[in-house]
């Protein structure tokens, strides 16, 4: 019993500790492509490309989603909201931990004020978006930071979020052996295949269409795209 209570304070003060080394790595980095980037701002492009491959096929599924409402959660400085949210939805949402990151997004979104709704200076584990239904909601490079406990609640307050038709986009590194990587610098950690495939099932989740993003340079980790829907819905063929 007291083994039990001991063990529980002391995963908790991990908890915190891994939260909070995070966000002690990103007050250092600069609110540049670069620094979002980890030193490679000159794959941006690529991976948007990429990207906007991917939701363009979603448009043309049988039940595709609506082009109104989107969300950008572990938005940085905004890249994924500036160069492809913003050029397929009306309306564009943020949630980024970091509020110096913030102010910039503001700034190199300050064309398109009238279409951003909300900044919401948030953690994703803290984070509960109940005030819209949004048609899509793009997590990208940022889930690694969650705990898997956390990671699986956030994804069931998405999916309650998320519009009829409305598509949860995972797009992240993905380790090439089967174990789970834990990158202390950035306290964060990247997922297997199998692993996030797992957490996926566990938060009542089904993948519609994966793809893994081509044409990155060698000695990164594989990255890959995920649209997921509650496993709830049926899927028709
Ligand atoms: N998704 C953006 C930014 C990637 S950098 C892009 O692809 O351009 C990772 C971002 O995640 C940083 O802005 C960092 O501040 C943010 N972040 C880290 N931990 C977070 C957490 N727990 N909740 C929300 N954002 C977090």
């Amino acid at each position: 019993m007291d083994d039990d209570i001991s063990n529980e304070s002391e995963s908790t003060n991990n908890s915190k500790e891994f939260y909070n080394n995070a966000i002690k790595y990103w007050n250092e980095i600069p609110a540049t492509l670069d620094g979002m980037l980890g030193g490679f701002g000159f794959i941006s492009n690529t991976d948007i490309n990429g990207s906007q491959k991917f939701l363009k096929s979603l448009f043309k599924i049988k039940n595709p989603p609506a082009k109104t409402y989107a969300l950008d959660c572990g938005s940085g400085i905004g890249r994924i909201t500036k160069e492809l949210l913003i050029k397929h939805f009306k309306y564009v949402d943020l949630v980024e931990q970091n509020s110096k990151f913030l102010d910039t997004a503001k700034n190199l979104l300050s064309d398109y004020s009238t279409r951003i709704g909300q900044y919401y200076p948030q953690g994703l584990q803290d984070f509960n978006p109940v005030s819209k239904k949004y048609d899509i909601i793009w997590c990208q490079w940022v889930l690694g930071h969650l705990e898997d406990n956390d990671l699986i609640q956030f994804f069931i307050k998405c999916i309650n979020a998320l519009s009829d038709n409305g598509i949860l986009i995972v797009k992240e590194n993905i380790t090439t052996s089967d174990t789970i990587e834990v990158d202390s610098k950035d306290s964060s950690v990247t997922r297997s295949y199998e692993n996030i495939k797992s957490i996926f099932k566990s938060a009542g989740l089904i993948c519609i269409k994966e793809q893994k993003q081509l044409h990155l340079p060698r000695g990164l980790y594989p990255v890959y795209m995920f649209a997921l829907r509650s496993a709830e819905i049926p899927i028709e063929s």
